[in-house]
């Protein structure tokens, strides 16, 4: 009798462990499991640059409200070669994006656009002449950028490893760019927009970084300074606050 009740009480002490135990498991496994799935969302969404957007019309309502400031000419230089230069990203991309399949080329091919288009409702907010009117793929009014473009097109075209590179520089080279505009620009409307173009281009080369680095290559800045560039590309994904977005 004596030892029948140890032993059921026993069993019932086992038991209890374990129903603890699978328990404890059960619920280890679904965090790792949920927390596995959120990070590897997160990495899918960082490789192939295909965050959600529903920034455009901030961007646009950002232009349309702010007022008409005068216009020095540092800032019609701006606005004219920015438009070009977030072209020569679109452009570069689209190309490179018919020649891999990977889907960053043609996830920020869009994001470009975006760009540039807030560029060129600038330019029409300010009656200035658009570089861009009448504009072909790989065609640029300005020369260097003309340049650039064919240069960055025959160094992306011979592998897939070299045109992740080349989407690097371009984000690095657009970040240095806004970022020296951004010293003589007093615009509320033409800060607002470079802003998030700025931001647009940290995210853009978290994304060109990750992917080199996953194929193997490294990239060193020819821009920013490396200590500007570890901070980007170290920190997350940056989405959009207040009321002007261009991711
Ligand atoms: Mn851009
Ligand atoms: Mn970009």
């Amino acid at each position: 009798m004596k030892k029948t009740e140890k032993l059921t009480g026993g069993m019932i002490l086992i038991m209890s462990l374990s129903f603890v135990i699978l328990s404890l498991n059960g619920c280890t496994k679904d965090n790792n499991a949920s927390a596995s799935n959120g990070n590897s969302q997160n990495k899918d969404a960082l490789m192939s640059y295909n965050y959600s957007d529903t920034t455009l019309s901030g961007c646009n309502y950002c232009i349309d409200s702010l007022p008409v400031e005068p216009l020095s000419t540092s800032e019609t230089e701006a606005l004219v070669i920015m438009r070009e230069e977030e072209l020569l990203a679109h452009d570069v991309y689209y190309t490179l994006s018919q020649l891999y399949t990977k889907p960053i080329f043609r996830n920020i091919t869009r994001s470009e656009q975006r760009h540039t288009d807030m560029v060129k409702a600038l330019i029409g907010k300010y009656g200035l002449v658009d570089p861009a009117a009448n504009h072909l793929t790989g065609t640029f009014t300005n020369q260097s950028l003309q340049t650039l473009y064919n240069n960055l097109i025959s160094s992306g075209s011979t592998s897939l490893i070299n045109g992740l590179i080349v989407g690097a520089t371009i984000e690095d080279l657009d970040i240095r760019d806004l970022k020296d505009h951004l010293l003589t620009i007093d615009n509320q409307d033409i800060t607002c927009v470079f802003t998030n173009l700025m931001r647009g281009s940290r995210n853009h080369l978290r994304s060109f970084y990750a992917n080199v680095l996953f194929h193997g290559g490294t990239y060193t800045p020819q821009y920013l300074s490396q200590d500007e560039f570890n901070a980007i590309v170290t920190s997350e994904h940056e989405t959009g606050f207040g009321s002007c977005h261009c991711n």
